[in-house]
């Protein structure tokens, strides 16, 4: 049997030493849903909507504790871990509303009647990345089984334990054994059978870009379906009639919440040009103010990055050349640390505008108009989210139906609510999650005409 120590970011220690499991774990595994699948589609929806308000209520009574772990292993700030713990617990809440509503219709026919049934999938692999590790497994792993499904889900390798406790709470919870297993391993081997074995039906993806086109591929072969959330490179587009004071406050923020570490980052900051230096210069103190620390600690508002790894891929974006606006603070001693970091970019070209950097580095860059904000914004393969400052109720509409972009924030950063829908344009992704219609993306849409003459 494989290991991999899990590994503190913010002080370098060895947190657990967990267990991976292998190809041949990974194939038992999916025989073991498929085999619970076909009863759990069979339970009453009203009592597999119960068995999920208690799975949502076993994570509250544990939410401090689960909080504590993702702390320990992916150095989220405490009031971030808390919020990540609540929102897999409010999702679960709210995909236990669904089993009743997966409503099918009655359509009009000659000669008979005909309706439309949304089936269960069967099992559905869920593939989790390490910046958000328990929102991003709930996302998908709550409306799959709200809608009959069961769930194998492979957790990013280093950081595997929360999702850990929550196969465990589902079964305390009293969830049938085998309908939703956590199988920790490599991408390369657990991931990589969700694509090719054929007892999996779909694959949810959060992740690279770059191991998700891989994972389209794949699944192609088995025309087995797909739902991706990849990278970002948003834009937070701000106009000199926007209150600037408060858009430079909040702009950090926007970016350098959880390192940085964040598909929906605003990290191109695009100003119009007639207040460019001053919002500059209102960005500096708010750049400096963000508490960058202990992430244990209740104030700390950013922590580390997730390894060394991560921390030196982050820094080989900033070239010699590359001009750095200002830096925010960073704690000394060991943990994977990096500072808020503004950089001015030189040309369109510029890797920093570029590419998904995934770090606390934020490029600002000015526009002339409305017309040259979109195109700016527009100006990448990706489209998940982006945010617009104006106090110009028309403007803020035509800007935002002019962004390429899944999720959109006007006067704000917000990105996520678990009842509306999550996604990406473009290269950022494939499908939507969240939202009313969530339970519906693991369903077959299933019609049948019956004959009253
Ligand atoms: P990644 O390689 O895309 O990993 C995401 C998940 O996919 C992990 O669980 C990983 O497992 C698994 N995986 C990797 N290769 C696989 C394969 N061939 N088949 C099936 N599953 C596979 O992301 P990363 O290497 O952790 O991060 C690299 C960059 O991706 C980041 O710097 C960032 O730019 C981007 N990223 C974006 C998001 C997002 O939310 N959109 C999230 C994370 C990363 P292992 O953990 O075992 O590798
Ligand atoms: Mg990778």
């Amino acid at each position: 049997m494989t290991t991999t120590e899990v590994i503190n970011p913010a002080t370098e220690k060895v947190v657990a030493t967990v267990e991976l499991v292998d190809a041949a774990g990974t194939d038992a595994a999916i025989e073991r849903a498929q085999r619970a699948a076909k009863d759990w589609r069979e339970v009453a929806p009203g009592d597999r909507a119960r068995i999920l308000r208690r799975f949502a209520e076993a994570i509250d009574a544990n939410l401090e504790e689960l909080a504590q772990l993702e702390v320990a292993n992916a150095g989220h700030t405490i009031g971030n871990a808390r919020w990540e713990a609540g929102n897999a617990r409010d999702v679960l809440h709210f995909a236990a509303g669904m089993p009743e509503r997966l409503l099918g219709n009655q359509i009009p026919v000659a000669g008979g009647v005909d309706i439309t049934f949304h089936e269960p999938l069967g099992v559905v692999g869920v593939i989790v990345p390490w910046n958000f590790p328990m929102p991003i497994a709930a996302w998908g792993f709550a409306p799959a089984l709200a809608a009959g499904n069961a769930v194998v889900l492979k957790p990013a390798e280093l950081t595997p334990l929360t999702a850990i406790r929550l196969g465990e709470l589902a079964l305390q919870a009293g969830l049938p054994e085998y309908v939703f297993q956590v199988l920790p391993g490599k991408g390369s081997v657990v991931g990589q059978r969700f694509v090719t074995h054929p007892g999996v039906r779909k694959v949810v993806f959060t992740g690279s870009t770059e191991v998700g086109k891989q994972i389209m591929a794949g699944c192609a072969d088995q025309v087995k379906r797909v739902t991706l959330e990849l990278g970002g490179k948003s834009a937070n587009i701000v106009f000199a009639d926007a209150d600037l004071e408060r858009a430079a406050a909040t702009a950090p923020y926007g970016v350098f919440d959880n390192a940085g570490q964040d598909c929906c980052a605003r990290s191109r900051i695009l100003v119009q040009r007639s207040v460019f230096d001053r919002f500059l210069e209102l960005l500096e103190p708010a750049v400096q103010g963000v508490r960058v620390g202990d992430p244990a600690a209740d104030a700390t508002e950013m922590g580390p990055l997730i390894s060394a790894a991560h921390r030196d891929r982050v820094a080989g974006f900033l070239e010699p050349s590359t001009k750095v606006a200002f830096t925010g603070a960073m704690p000394e001693g060991p943990g994977f640390w990096y500072p808020p970091t503004v950089v001015l970019p030189d040309a369109p070209t510029d890797r920093v505008l570029t590419e998904e950097i995934f770090g606390p580095v934020v490029a600002v860059l000015p526009f002339d108009d409305e017309a040259d904000a979109v195109r700016i914004a527009n100006d990448t393969e990706y489209g998940l989210s982006g945010s617009i400052w104006t106090n110009d109720v028309g403007r803020a509409l035509r800007v935002s139906r002019g962004v390429e972009a899944g999720n959109l924030s006007v006067n704000s950063h917000s990105s996520v609510r678990y009842w509306t829908p999550f996604g990406g344009y473009k290269q950022s992704g494939l499908g939507r999650e969240l939202g009313p219609d969530a339970a519906l993306a693991f369903t077959e849409t299933k019609n049948v005409f019956i004959a009253t003459q």
